[in-house]
């Protein structure tokens, strides 16, 4: 039953994170799983909050407004994290229907992303995306930008959380965490969203406080 099934991969996924989390002499419970649910319908999400999930991820602004609304009714204390790329003439959006933006990268949406905040008087948490690979497709500010993007963002009164990245793909993520880890530290930054289905372990190990996790949970997206 896809009931069953979902509720096995969320004991599984929780129980590796612990592993994990265990290992790093961490406690799972600093580490927030964050279901990405991007292209799933509501049949499909609806088993994992049975199973008692409550924070998801989607990439699309107009995809989650679609879906979220009646999930949200059907159950208490649901968290929505926006962890793709975002365009600025959907900030207000984005501010009214998500409790975290992940993809926080550049100037132009920084002043979006404030206005948008001033105006609702929502404040959602936000992570600064590092393109920690230095790969020119991907979304996500140069290392060498953050200091004053992070600047841009105290003054615009962004509540900055901590930093994002999506690293390399078929290449060890290991020291991509790594060094996103200690970009953190150095800025004084206490929260990693890094980690996905194939390398959350590793993620939670170097100190992900974040990990963003779809396929291990839903099983391949179509
Ligand atoms: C889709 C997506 C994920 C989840 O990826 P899986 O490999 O399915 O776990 C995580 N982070 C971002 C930014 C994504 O777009």
């Amino acid at each position: 039953m896809i009931e069953d099934d979902a509720a096995a991969r969320l004991t599984a996924v929780r129980a590796e994170i612990a592993r994990a989390a265990a290992l790093a002499g961490r406690k799972a419970d600093d580490v927030t799983l964050i279901a990405v649910s991007k292209t799933q319908d509501a049949g499909a999400i609806a088993p994992l909050i049975a199973a008692g999930q409550r924070v998801f991820g989607e990439n699309r602004v107009q995809e989650a407004e679609a879906k979220w609304p009646a999930l949200k009714e059907a159950a208490a204390g649901i968290e929505l994290h926006l962890v793709g790329q975002l365009q600025s003439n959907k900030a207000d959006a984005a501010v009214a229907l998500f409790d975290a933006i992940h993809s926080v990268d550049r100037t132009s949406l920084i002043g979006a992303l404030g206005r948008a905040m001033d105006k609702a008087d929502r404040r959602p948490d936000c992570f600064i995306q590092v393109n920690i690979g230095d790969e020119p497709q991907k979304g996500g500010c140069a290392i060498a930008d953050l200091p004053s993007l992070l600047d841009e963002a105290r003054a615009a009164e962004l509540p900055v959380a901590g930093l994002m990245a999506v690293p390399p793909h078929g290449v060890d993520a290991a020291p991509y965490f790594a060094l996103l880890a200690k970009i953190a530290r150095d800025a004084g930054l206490e929260r990693l969203s890094m980690g996905m289905s194939d390398d959350f372990a590793t993620a939670v190990t170097l100190g992900a406080t974040h990990v963003r996790v779809g396929t291990a949970l839903f099983g391949a997206r179509a």
